[in-house]
């Protein structure tokens, strides 16, 4: 297992600064996510670390070795992207085979590395097949197999899943996992599907215009955003404006225009002191809906538009002119929401995230 280590790097296509100053580790095996909206940086970053940007400043590490600018063949990077282009006139195995062909590698070997490879992806039993006669799950399948077979270094996958249908891209992405916990590879993944990225990542970091704003767990991205930019982009969030009124223990008092709040700082390392600006970022599903006002963090307001969705309901809850979006698990009040009158929607100090300018 090796760290893919990151120093300062930077890289420019003419004007556009597609990378800056980027600094980066990533753990012996670790399943690391790069995340942020079109056109941050994520390929271009994943596309340096298997060589085929040379950057123009700073340097790029697999393991101890420096590769910044070693060719992208030399590298031992697995490699799977969008468009997973199996050789349509090849078999199943022919393709699987073609890395190690390539690299002289004895028939014999190749063979047993081939079945293998196959067997660990679970498609050792279409070998003979030609790619037109695999669904498309399995073609990605026999992808992962072509870059597992050359027993890489790391893993470097750019949005692997984007061709497949929602039930298959579920099933892959534990595959993914699967495979790359069992071979114990260091892999980084390029996606723009959140839930892939919460559901499966050890880490991840979120791109902004070339620069990492915030590396962590899914849980704490999630939980605890730093900026109002990685808690916009990572799931849905209620913004609430609002200035400090002071420091009450571990918890921040900001007075907003809907009421009093008692939360968290989404950054510890920032500070806040009375009268400054923040804005609070609250998470659909952490409100809870009553009747019952306390002296903060409930809010009073009224049900507007309600969407039932099965397991929960996402409703417009309406305060002084505030719309609030609450989701509610096994809803008991969407069919009272017309005659429910004022309720009162409160949240624990702790799913409050207090986020500084
Ligand atoms: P997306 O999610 O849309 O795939 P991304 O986060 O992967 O986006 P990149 O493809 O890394 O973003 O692009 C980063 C920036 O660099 C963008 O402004 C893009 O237009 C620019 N860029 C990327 N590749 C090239 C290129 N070959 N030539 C010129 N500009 C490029």
């Amino acid at each position: 297992m090796i760290s893919i280590r990151i120093e300062n790097l930077t890289k420019r296509f003419g004007t556009t600064v597609a990378l800056r100053n980027l600094d980066l580790v990533i753990e012996p095996g670790e399943l690391f996510f790069l995340l942020g909206p079109s056109g941050c940086g994520k390929t271009t970053l994943l596309r340096s670390m298997a060589g085929f940007y040379i950057p123009e400043e700073g340097r790029i590490f697999l393991g101890d070795e420096d590769v910044t600018r070693l060719a992208p063949h030399k590298r031992n990077t697995g490699m799977m992207f969008q468009s997973y282009a199996l050789w349509p006139h090849m078999t199943v195995a022919e393709n699987v085979a073609f890395g190690l062909e390539e690299r002289k590698v004895p028939r014999d070997e190749i063979k047993r590395r081939v079945g293998e490879a196959l067997e660990s992806v679970r498609m050792d039993t279409y070998a003979a097949r030609k790619p037109n006669q695999l669904s498309g799950g399995q073609q990605q399948r026999v992808a992962l197999a072509r870059a597992l077979v050359i027993r890489p270094r790391c893993l470097l996958l750019d949005e692997p899943l984007s061709n497949l249908d929602a039930k298959l891209r579920l099933e892959m992405r534990m595959e993914i996992r699967r495979v790359c916990k069992e071979f114990k590879l260091t892999t980084v993944y390029v996606t723009h599907d959140q839930k892939e990225a919460l559901s499966i990542s050890d880490r991840m970091a979120i791109m902004e215009s070339g620069n990492i704003l915030q590396v962590g767990s899914p849980r704490e991205v999630y939980r605890r955003p730093k900026r109002k930019t990685v808690a916009h982009f990572i799931g849905e969030t209620d913004f609430i404006e609002g200035r400090v009124l002071g420091i009450d223990g571990e918890f921040t008092v900001v007075e907003t225009g809907i009421g009093r709040f008692h939360g968290v700082l989404g950054d510890a390392d920032s500070k806040a002191v009375a009268g400054d600006a923040v804005t609070l970022s609250v998470r659909p599903e952490c409100w809870t809906l009553g009747h019952e006002a306390r002296p903060h963090n409930t809010v009073r307001g009224r049900i507007g538009e309600a969407v039932y969705l099965g397991e929960v309901a996402q409703y417009d809850f309406i305060s002084d002119g505030v719309t609030l979006k609450i989701y509610e698990l096994n809803p008991r009040f969407l069919g009272a929401s017309a005659e429910a009158g004022e309720l009162v929607a409160s949240v624990e100090p702790q799913d409050v995230v207090v986020l500084t300018a």
